[in-house]
């Protein structure tokens, strides 16, 4: 099998040092590169398997970097964020990163981060071969990554669309928030679960408000499911 390879964009010139040896070692090809627009440039002249992306870069911020790129390629994205930066994690996953990783990390916790999101990555395109889902008015089509309720589009970022799709899979089944963040987010964040409120917040908007109908529901203290009536 081909080495997998990997963009690494990290202004961190030890930090990126370190993680490009690591990562080489484990048998992967990757390319370092320290600015944002450099990075971008490089994204869009080369195929790349998995971007590894710094939030805070010179020329171009991580978070506009992942937006562009989510404007073309559904690419596996996991940001590397500092400490103190919780809200713009929480900016990033919406701007279509798969995960995150806040520095300083163990160098084992990004290769398992690195396996789920690429594993992530190719069950969802055995998923494409199948079909439509529905649940009242509102339907899935899986293979384009649409979401329509009452017939009208619905546009949703890649995490938005994830969390709605295994809400509708397992509909009328209670989902903790451990088991959202398992399954969508493919680690447990302790202590960080609010990221899943947050994304309920932002599909309750554009799917229930926006269309008068209840849809997504809470069980205090518990979790949340979809409802069929
Ligand atoms: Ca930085």
């Amino acid at each position: 099998m081909e080495a997998k390879k990997i963009l690494l964009i990290e202004d961190e010139v030890k930090l990126a040092r370190f993680v490009e040896l690591e990562l080489k070692y484990e048998g992967y090809d990757v390319t370092v590169i320290h600015d944002g627009r450099e990075g971008l440039e490089t994204f869009s002249n080369e195929e790349f398997d998995m971007i590894l992306l710094d939030l805070m870069l010179p020329g171009l911020s991580g978070i506009e970097i992942c937006r562009r790129i989510r404007k073309t390629s559904s690419v596996p994205i996991i940001m590397l964020t500092a400490k103190d930066e919780v809200m713009d994690k929480v900016a990033g996953l919406d701007s279509g990163a798969d995960d995150y990783l806040t520095k300083p990390f163990a160098i084992e916790e990004l290769l398992a981060r690195m396996r789920v999101a690429f594993k992530h990555c190719s069950n969802h395109q055995e998923e494409g071969t199948k079909k439509i889902l529905t649940v009242n008015h509102l339907s899935i089509n899986i293979e384009k990554c649409m979401v329509t309720v009452n017939d009208t589009e619905v546009e949703l970022t890649k995490k938005e669309f994830e969390l709605l799709l295994y809400l509708v899979q397992n509909k009328n089944i209670v989902l903790t928030r451990e088991q959202i963040l398992n399954q969508v987010w493919g680690y447990s964040y302790i202590g960080e679960t609010n990221v899943v409120d947050v994304y309920i917040r932002y599909l309750r908007s554009k799917v229930d408000e926006a269309f008068g109908e209840k849809f997504i529901h809470t069980i205090r203290g518990v979790g949340y499911y979809v409802k069929e009536e």
